[in-house]
């Protein structure tokens, strides 16, 4: 799933773009893509889009009135159309521009899962509307203080904790990994003991992971694949730690992995795999 740097990138993207073109009209193409009945999309018909801006994994199109808030999941795309068609494969839902030379903007979501979603917003009070208001800060701000004071309100493992969208916005899966590996803590301590000393060692890495896939992601012009995001430990299960030499793990779950190295993060003690242990008997 595209996370803060992919999203953020992506949002730039489509600013430089699309900022000051008016929109035209706005089509949702399955009867699940809108997510909200108020307000109108029409409020923002003839104005143009201001901004794409982002926050935690949504793609925020504002407009004078409304905010579009459109959450691509896992495989959504907010692609440039220029066919226009009445069924497009994948299609969620259109943008129609004014007078653009590129006229449209769809939202595709490819496979069957269909959870890729728009939300139409107040513009005013987009932040503490629904889906925005359940967010916790941007990780990518968060302060010391602020992550271990969030630390000390919870107790799960980190990796899950730092994938809550509620307890920090913009992390997935990936850079779970990328940032514990970096802050050389283990993905599977508690964040009821990680204290003052595990928040000032994860915010770092966190700014440091993200700017490491941002750098990268703004020089492409599409978005990554997630093979092709920058990491030292995410999806290298067997290949060596470029800080250590050891071995990079991994403990999977249904639907992902956590990967880490054992010098590095948990003294050396290799985590029952229970995937592979299962292949293996
Ligand atoms: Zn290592």
């Amino acid at each position: 799933m595209p996370e803060m740097p992919e999203i953020q990138a992506h949002a730039e993207r489509l600013s430089a773009d699309f900022a000051g073109i008016p929109l035209k009209r706005f089509v949702p193409l399955t009867f699940t893509a809108l997510k909200t009945a108020v307000p109108a999309p029409e409020q923002a018909y003839g104005s143009p889009l201001e901004e794409v801006g982002r926050r935690g994994k949504y793609l925020l199109a504002r407009f004078e009135a409304v905010t579009f808030a459109i959450h691509l999941m896992q495989g959504g795309r907010l692609v440039v159309d220029t066919k226009q068609a009445a069924k497009p494969r994948g299609g969620q839902a259109r943008f129609v521009f004014d007078g653009a030379t590129v006229p449209a903007l769809l939202l595709t979501e490819q496979g069957s899962e269909r959870r890729a979603g728009i939300w139409c917003v107040e513009r005013a009070t987009e932040q503490t509307s629904a889906p925005l208001d359940k967010l916790g800060p941007e990780a990518a701000t968060i302060e010391v203080d602020e992550l271990a004071a969030r630390f000390a309100a919870t107790n799960m493992r980190v990796h899950g904790f730092l994938r809550d969208q509620r307890c920090v916005a913009g992390i997935g899966r990936r850079l779970a990994n990328e940032v514990l590996h970096r802050a050389k803590v283990s993905p599977f301590a508690m964040t009821g003991k990680l204290g003052a000393d595990g928040a000032a060692a994860i915010v770092p890495a966190i700014r440091e992971a993200v700017e490491d896939g941002l750098a990268y992601e703004r020089s492409r012009d599409d978005m990554s694949s997630s093979k092709d995001r920058p990491g030292r430990v995410h999806g290298r299960t067997g290949e060596a730690c470029p800080v250590c030499g050891d071995t990079v793990r991994a403990v999977s779950y249904s639907g992902y992995t956590v990967n880490y190295c054992p010098t590095c993060q948990t003294g050396g003690k290799v985590l029952a795999d229970n995937t592979t242990s299962k292949f293996l008997k």
